[in-house]
């Protein structure tokens, strides 16, 4: 009989979920006292590692000043400047603003809404269309239902926004082709640097570069989706920088604060800015908790920590760790490829992947089945023998997955 909690992306019907209890680094209990390695960062945003006291302090200290208060003009709050600075400077967008929100899905809708704005006081009302990619992943409000490229995502919901048209993942032809035949109706393009949650797919060589490209020759906005890539993910700030392309607008969430309090946003640049920076112009769009202070101390102390602990640096680590340990899976004949970059993976299986996440959590490996892929996106503090350990259940478990044979 399932309880109360109806959970997010669950069959309603389920009633067997594992009541996680306890976190610290990388590892997990339950209420059972099973520990398992949290080798997806919870939901790919858990870079710093569990407990960490220095966010957790951050966050009581902040609530005990200031609990939360509202940032609609006149407010604002001295958290909420610090992390729009903190957040700005690491980007390649150093001189634009940042605009805050709640969520990942929060912040691919608003910034969706500022590039439509964006065309509307430059005359340019008929720029409403937008280009998104198969396997794209853009979260569930509306604005991202429509953006996202998993078309079961975007099934059983009714009519969504229109304006929004569909390019095959890596052909940059197809993005020439679309902005010509909506020539002067397109405002923007939307993707992630890397696709995650719809398959942990890097771009192809040039790929971004060319959207950059396309978007300049035909006046549209280029909006990187880095909700997950963002904070280091990539081994860079962001995956902007990763893959060398300045877009207009980023969307950030998860990382930010390593998914401490729920924060997300976009950054938007300084030429976006300059369009809505009129004085005869008000931003209508927004959200109560925006600049919530407890969730801007988060970031705040995140970013410190991963600053003072040398998180970016860790990746070249991390990522020669774990496409060994993939590289060593699939000579063995146990995955058929494996794709990624930095500390973000999938290890192709060939065939349903979701009975072999069972038996690895069995083994106490916390991975994401992603159709006939596994996904790995652990805290950037995972050690090496904690990868050591995820790698042998790994191969203990696809040895004897009756699909593999
Ligand atoms: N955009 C991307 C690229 C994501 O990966 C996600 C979540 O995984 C979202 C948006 C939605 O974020 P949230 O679940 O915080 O709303």
């Amino acid at each position: 009989m399932p309880t109360k909690f109806l959970h997010p992306f669950s069959p309603p019907a389920a009633d067997n979920f594992i009541t996680i209890v306890r976190a610290e680094g990388c590892t997990l209990w339950d209420d059972q006292g099973n520990r398992y390695l949290d080798a997806l960062g919870s939901l790919w945003y858990c870079q710093v590692g569990h407990g960490r006291a220095e966010i957790i302090d951050a966050v009581a200290d902040q609530m005990r000043l200031l609990d939360a208060y509202q940032t609609f003009a006149p407010f604002t709050n001295e958290p909420a400047e610090e992390l729009a600075s903190m957040v700005a400077e690491r980007s390649p967008l150093s001189d634009g603003r940042v605009f805050f929100c709640g969520s990942g899905s929060e912040a691919v809708d608003s910034a969706l809404k500022i590039a439509r704005a964006v065309h509307q006081l430059r005359d340019e009302p008929d720029r409403q269309v937008v280009i998104r990619r198969t396997d794209a992943y853009h979260g569930t409000n509306f604005g991202g239902t429509s953006a996202q490229g998993i078309a079961g995502n975007r099934q059983g919901w009714g009519d969504l926004l229109p304006h929004f048209v569909e390019v095959p993942r890596d052909d940059i032809e197809a993005v020439s082709t679309t902005m010509a035949a909506h020539e002067g109706r397109v405002a923007a393009v939307i993707t992630e640097p890397l696709q995650g949650a719809g398959g942990v797919f890097p771009p192809a060589d040039g790929y971004l570069a060319g959207l950059r490209r396309l978007c300049d020759q035909h006046g549209a906005l280029l909006i990187l989706d880095e909700v997950i890539c963002g904070f280091g993910r990539t081994g860079r700030w962001f995956g902007a920088q990763h893959y060398g392309v300045t877009p207009d607008l980023m969307t950030f969430a998860k990382g930010v604060t390593s998914g401490y309090q729920p924060v997300g946003g976009v950054i938007c640049s300084r030429s976006v800015c300059d369009v809505l920076e009129r004085p005869d112009w008000m931003l209508r769009t927004g959200y109560t908790y925006a600049g919530h202070p407890a969730g801007m101390a988060a970031g705040v102390a995140n970013l410190a920590l991963m600053e003072a602990e040398e998180l970016l640096d860790r990746v070249p680590h991390l990522a020669a760790k774990l496409t060994d340990g993939l590289a060593a899976l699939q000579a063995d004949g146990l995955i058929q490829s494996y794709r990624g970059t930095g500390a973000v993976y999938a290890a192709e299986l060939g065939y349903d992947a979701a009975p072999a996440r069972m038996r690895l959590l069995e083994a106490g490996m916390v991975v994401r089945p992603i159709g006939t892929a596994l996904a790995i996106c652990p805290p950037l503090v995972i050690s090496d023998h904690e990868i050591g350990t995820l790698f042998d259940a790994m191969a203990d478990v696809l040895a004897k997955e009756p699909a593999a044979a």
